[in-house]
């Protein structure tokens, strides 16, 4: 046990500062870009040609053969496809922290920062279409994104879902499961019904424990468990990981791989060029973002 595991007992606002007060979770890291960001769109760069339209489905990963997958060069070469990463939608309390307010985004600011997206004309794409774009060069829709959603929390569902609908857009959802069915957090029906209505779940620990720090038994109690718990919640294989904090080390990712996971994500450091499918890079949506600072971020950091 080290001291960085957090106790299901802890009190939920400590563990919020503990998540907050670190510092792979800080603002100057979202603004971090690689240093040659490729200026064409995915989709268009990628063909040579006119954008295609979305695919309705997307393969799933294991159905690519292993023969058709780009090898890791050419896959770190392809444009990146901007990811967000949100975590609390809420107005901001007398409490909360500076640091916290980079997580916490006003539910006003929040739904122009969605509305910034669709009236720019993104199309919010699924990690299947995200893994086979990056491994066979599939086609994606014009001005792809992603939006992901960490650590389970309540408003995601209330707040966040609701918006996103209205735009027609899917999101991914990484879930720690210690929190299903606390006071502020999802329930299992509530994940349950995401996935249902076409959005992904993916896999985001136990209790937020380091994956820097695990050895033995931290990979069941982390991985192995709560993943099985998200694929009975879902009825569906559990593909995708984000790492808590975005921290992660190589020896980690040989062991996603072993656990069958397709991709695994960061936040915004430099993906690792030999194993960039498991360092997909995305970048914190602050609640300090006007819509025009979200854009010139999503423009500058992919
Ligand atoms: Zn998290």
């Amino acid at each position: 046990m080290t001291s960085f595991r957090f106790s299901g007992l802890l009190p939920l606002a400590a563990l919020a500062t503990t998540l907050f007060s670190l510092p792979a979770c800080s603002t100057n890291s979202a603004a971090v870009t690689e240093t040659s960001p490729p200026a064409a769109t995915p989709a268009a760069a990628d063909s040579g040609a006119v954008a295609a339209p979305a695919p309705a489905t997307a393969p799933d990963p294991a159905s690519i053969p292993a023969g058709s997958v780009a090898n890791a060069a050419a896959i770190y070469a392809r444009p990146q496809v901007p990811i967000l990463c949100y975590h609390q939608i809420r107005d901001w309390r007398p409490k909360d922290s500076k640091g916290a307010k980079d997580y916490i985004v006003p539910v006003d600011a929040f739904k122009k920062q969605i509305q910034m997206l669709a009236d720019s004309g993104y199309h919010t794409i699924l990690p299947d279409q995200l893994y086979a774009y990056l491994t066979t060069g599939a086609a994606l829709p014009d001005k792809p994104i992603m939006l992901t959603f960490d650590d389970t929390d309540l408003d995601q569902f209330t707040v966040a879902r609701p918006e996103l609908e209205k735009h027609g857009f899917k999101a991914v959802y990484f879930v720690m499961t210690v929190s299903l069915g606390r006071p502020r957090y999802m329930s299992k029906a509530q994940v349950k019904q995401l996935s249902d209505e076409g959005n992904v779940i993916g896999s985001h620990t136990w209790d937020h424990h380091n994956v820097k720090k695990y050895q033995g038994q931290d990979w069941v109690t982390q991985i192995d468990k709560p993943t099985k718990t998200l694929e009975e919640i879902t009825g569906k294989k559990i593909n995708y990981f984000a790492y808590p904090f975005g921290l992660w080390n190589p020896e980690a990712i040989p062991e996603l791989k072993k656990r069958g996971f397709a991709a695994a994500f960061v936040l915004a450091e430099k993906r690792d060029q030999q194993d960039p499918l498991y360092t997909i890079r995305r970048i914190i949506a602050s609640g300090y973002w006007s819509p025009r600072t979200l854009h010139n971020s999503i423009v500058q950091s992919f």
